[in-house]
């Protein structure tokens, strides 16, 4: 590693990999001529991704390591050892006096802050760990109520946040400081231009159909979201930028940029609430009993619970890394509240398979669904998997996308095989049980059982 006189920068990215609309990235090059780009491999973090997610992770470097090169500049990869001993051995090598980072408020990544500090720290030549943050549109922990306490339910937080927002500075060097947003509704101008940045062309692709938004957001058959999940988990798009350049000025960008604001929002709670992965936000669901049941444990992750919209789902993420999120809401419900198995294996079952997996918007919306969370509808209001099927997917594409097995069914029965006469199966070449499982379990039953179980809990609560 060369050193001059001069100290060095490091910027360490981890889950920013992007140089635009990069806090870290922009502090670093303005206070040092000397600025080294870093990834960590870490293996905790590695441990708890699938195979999938392990090589979406090596394409972003990929990526990332081009758009430094073309600024004469590339990224060092590092490996095999922990996080604080590799930040601080580069540290030493390159005459660093800074390490930058964006916040990350998981309880693992705070941890790990606390030791790369100490250990930089405790160099011959100490240096500092400045963190800025990047990973969401306004900083965990920034937007508050008037008591100075983070607001449980969403629509008041929603409404700070608005507010906040419109209070921020615009990224001039991306919109041009007087460009308004055009009449037409076509994307904002902007300094960037397409070319070799596939999340960037992503997002511009989004914005000619975003105004569809509302009433194509929840049809799983379609191709009625932005897709952008992916990019936002690796950073390679800034939140904060994909809102400029958004917008505000129709209903769909609107409803579009309330979804960032729930990304913020449960990044603000796992920051105020570090155990927001293993206890139940509201305590008294913490009681809860349970089932101990692999097999259909088993059933729900491989796609055979004899749930067509369930199969499908789960069948869809094991096979691309990504779920529909009407279908998250209906797959993570089917677990918990027909299965009764506990909220928290499908919670890790989620973090490990999805290529968006991220600790905060997969346990908040994980505790969401299961009704222990905050903000969460009652837990006596259970959805109904077949009616759910029926009103999202109403021609039955989805699922025949999915579960080919039931293809042959016409958009009627297709949701739920199990009513249908053995004859009118068999022309359809299905043999429940055998071509396409029989239900592992009975909705209304099921539905019983869960109240009943919630209610023991509450009242075991309020007993103590
Ligand atoms: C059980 C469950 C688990 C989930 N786990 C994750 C996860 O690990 N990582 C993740 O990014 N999202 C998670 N979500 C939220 C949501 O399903 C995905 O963000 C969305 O499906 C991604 O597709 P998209 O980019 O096309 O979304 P769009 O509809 O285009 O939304 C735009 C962006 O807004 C954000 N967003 C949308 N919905 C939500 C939401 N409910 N909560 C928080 N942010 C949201 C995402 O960043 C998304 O990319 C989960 C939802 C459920 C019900």
């Amino acid at each position: 590693m060369p050193r001059t006189d001069d100290p060095a920068a490091i910027v360490w990215f981890r889950r920013d990999l992007r140089i635009e609309d990069n806090p870290a990235w922009e502090a670093a090059l303005r206070a040092h001529d000397r600025v080294i780009a870093a990834f960590v491999i870490d293996p905790v973090v590695m441990q708890q991704a699938g195979s999938r997610r392990q090589a979406t992770l090596s394409a972003y470097l990929e990526s990332l390591d081009r758009l430094l090169r073309v600024r004469g500049a590339d990224l060092i990869v590092l490996s095999g050892s922990a996080p604080a001993a590799a930040v601080a051995r580069l540290a030493a090598e390159a005459g660093a006096d800074e390490v930058h980072v964006n916040r990350d408020p998981s309880p693992y990544a705070q941890r790990r802050d606390t030791a790369v500090r100490r250990a930089l720290a405790s160099l011959g030549e100490p240096a500092r760990l400045i963190i800025h943050d990047g990973n969401s549109v306004l900083p965990p922990g920034s937007v508050l109520t008037a008591k100075g306490t983070l607001s449980r339910v969403f629509t008041p937080f929603y409404k700070r946040w608005s507010a906040a927002l419109a209070d921020e500075p615009a990224l001039p060097e991306l919109l041009g400081p007087t460009d308004p947003p055009p009449a037409d509704g076509s994307p904002r101008p902007t300094g960037r231009s397409r070319g070799d940045d596939p999340p960037w062309n992503r997002l511009v692709d989004w914005l000619d159909r975003v105004d569809r938004y509302p009433e194509t957001r929840d049809l799983p058959g379609i191709d009625g979201t932005s897709g952008l999940s992916v990019d936002l988990k690796f950073g390679a798009l800034s939140p904060r930028t994909v809102v400029e350049v958004t917008g505000l000025h129709s209903e769909g960008r609107r409803a579009f940029v309330r979804q960032l604001a729930w990304r913020d929002w449960w990044f603000h709670l796992l920051f105020d609430r570090p155990t927001l992965a293993t206890n139940a936000f509201k305590a008294e669901f913490d009681s809860i009993v349970w089932r101990d049941a692999p097999t259909d444990f088993d059933a729900w992750c491989h796609g055979r619970t004899g749930y067509p919209i369930v199969d499908a789902g789960m069948r869809q993420l094991a096979a691309t890394g990504l779920m529909h999120n009407r279908v998250r809401m209906i797959t993570a419900s089917f677990l918990v509240k027909d299965l009764l198995i506990d909220w928290r294996l499908g919670e890790r079952y989620f973090r490990r398979e999805l290529l968006d997996a991220d600790l905060a918007q997969n346990a908040g919306n994980w505790q969401w669904v299961a009704g222990t969370g905050p903000d969460a509808a009652p837990y006596f209001r259970i959805f109904n998997p077949t009616a759910q099927a029926k009103r999202f997917d109403p021609s039955g594409d989805y699922v025949r996308t999915w579960v080919p097995e039931l293809e042959a069914l016409r958009s009627s029965s297709i949701h739920e095989p199990w009513a249908m006469g053995p004859l009118e199966l068999a022309g359809a070449g299905i043999v429940l049980g055998d071509t396409y499982p029989e239900r592992i379990v009975d909705h209304a039953v099921a539905r019983q059982r869960t109240i009943d179980a919630y209610g023991a809990a509450k009242r075991t609560q309020s007993a103590k």
